[in-house]
């Protein structure tokens, strides 16, 4: 397909690990590395069930002899082809991100990955180290950074329009694990309520890194300490499933987060506000193609996706006219597409377009360290952590 600069892309040769049938989200992986043209599936281990894998290759379009039923395997055979893959989405649940994502990236291949990093901080630092070792391309899906309003929201920030950062609220409320939905036969729920799976982090992890990696997207500010209270209130559940916690960042300025999936009538209830000195920005995922910005001492003002008022970081990462929504896909397809400019930047031997801003292994150790600083708060009864022991 054409670019907009008016070169011609050759679709990135991608391959899957998990995301088998039946698996959320792989298959919204496989939707949004399509959007824009830029990838094709040629391979996979979609499945830890060999059955199930060579079964959901064939639905997926995906040749027998590519269909795996490893990712040690897959990553091994396809580094010696000629035509082997050039991208790797992992898409398995939290403690099976870290094997794959070493994997390929000592296999040479860049790497897309689902979010939180993985399930343990001591993995997330080896697998920077990797990174920063071999000069590998990684790429995390924390997908919210990809919509249109969260660009505008960051641009108008950085141009000091809401003046300096005083305050944040995020919150991201679900209502999917108000019951005990891993026995009911959920296998989404299944793996979130269990530590080896999971990780130490239960909703912390599945949606509190989105809040504070948007936080960090959108403000630029490095988070310093947290106040956490985390509580697992469905009885017998191991892993939190309601969070508050508070946070101090660099230079004064508050914030807290609430994260949980225990909050009947929040689907996907994920909301930033943000206030300055001058002025505040607020957005709602669930009406994605909106962003609230009220100068102080002026009328409120609702800034529309490609509107009028839409900044050059914004309208780059709109695909139709104001209007017409856009919304989870298209932002996951705005990760995919800026990961196929930087794989194609490398194998042409140039630069990343400029304003390419897909979350790397770097926020994905932040968030890890997030997790890691909320656990030790709310273990010492929500005593002020820091996210680094050195001052
Ligand atoms: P899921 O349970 O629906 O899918 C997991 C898949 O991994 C299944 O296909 C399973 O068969 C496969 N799998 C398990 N072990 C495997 C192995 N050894 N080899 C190959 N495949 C294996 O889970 P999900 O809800 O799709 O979540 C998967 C990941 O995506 C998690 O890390 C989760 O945090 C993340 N996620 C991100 C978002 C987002 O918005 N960015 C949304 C949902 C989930």
């Amino acid at each position: 397909s054409a670019s907009a600069n008016g070169g011609v892309h050759m679709p990135v040769r991608l391959g899957m690990v998990g995301g088998g049938q039946g698996a959320f989200i792989g298959a919204v992986h496989r939707i949004a590395s399509r959007i824009d043209d830029r990838f094709r599936l040629v391979a996979g281990a979609f499945s830890s069930d060999s059955a199930r894998a060579k079964a959901s290759a064939a639905e997926f379009g995906v040749e027998e002899e590519r269909a795996y039923s490893s990712y040690e395997e897959m990553a091994r055979a396809e580094s010696a082809r000629p035509d082997g893959i050039e991208a790797v989405s992992i898409v398995t649940p939290n403690h099976l991100h870290f094997g794959p994502a070493k994997a390929f990236l000592e296999a040479g291949i860049p790497v897309i990955c689902e979010k939180p990093l993985t399930a343990r901080l001591e993995d997330a630092l080896e697998l920077q180290a990797i990174v920063q070792a071999s000069g590998g391309l990684f790429v995390l899906t924390h997908n919210y950074t990809g919509y249109p309003m969260m660009r505008q929201a960051r641009e108008m920030v950085a141009a000091r329009e809401l003046g300096q950062i005083r305050v944040v609220q995020v919150e991201y409320a679900q209502d999917w694990l108000t019951e005990r939905a891993e026995d009911s036969g959920s296998r989404q729920a299944e793996w979130r309520v269990d530590p080896q799976k999971a990780g130490a982090a239960g909703a912390l992890g599945d949606i509190g890194t989105h809040a504070f990696n948007l936080v960090s997207f959108v403000t630029g500010l490095t988070l310093e300490s947290v106040a956490a209270d985390l509580t697992a209130f469905v009885p017998g559940r191991r892993l939190d499933d309601n969070d508050h916690v508070m946070l101090r960042f660099a230079g004064g300025a508050k914030g807290m987060l609430w994260a949980s999936q225990v909050a009947p009538g929040h689907e996907n209830g994920f909301s930033l506000r943000v206030y300055g000195e001058r002025g505040a920005l607020g957005w709602h995922q669930e009406q994605p193609n909106h962003l609230w910005f009220t100068p102080f001492g002026e009328p409120k003002r609702l800034l529309t996706r490609n509107g009028p008022g839409a900044r050059a970081s914004s309208t780059r990462v709109s695909r139709i006219p104001s209007g017409h929504p856009e919304g989870y896909l298209e932002g996951f397809a705005t990760i995919y597409r800026e990961a196929a400019d930087a794989i194609e930047a490398r194998r042409n031997g140039n630069s990343i377009p400029p304003g390419t801003l897909f979350p790397t292994i770097d926020d994905g150790v932040e968030a890890m360290r997030f997790i890691d600083a909320c656990l030790r708060s709310s273990a010492q009864d929500s005593r002020w952590t820091r996210l680094r022991s050195d001052p």
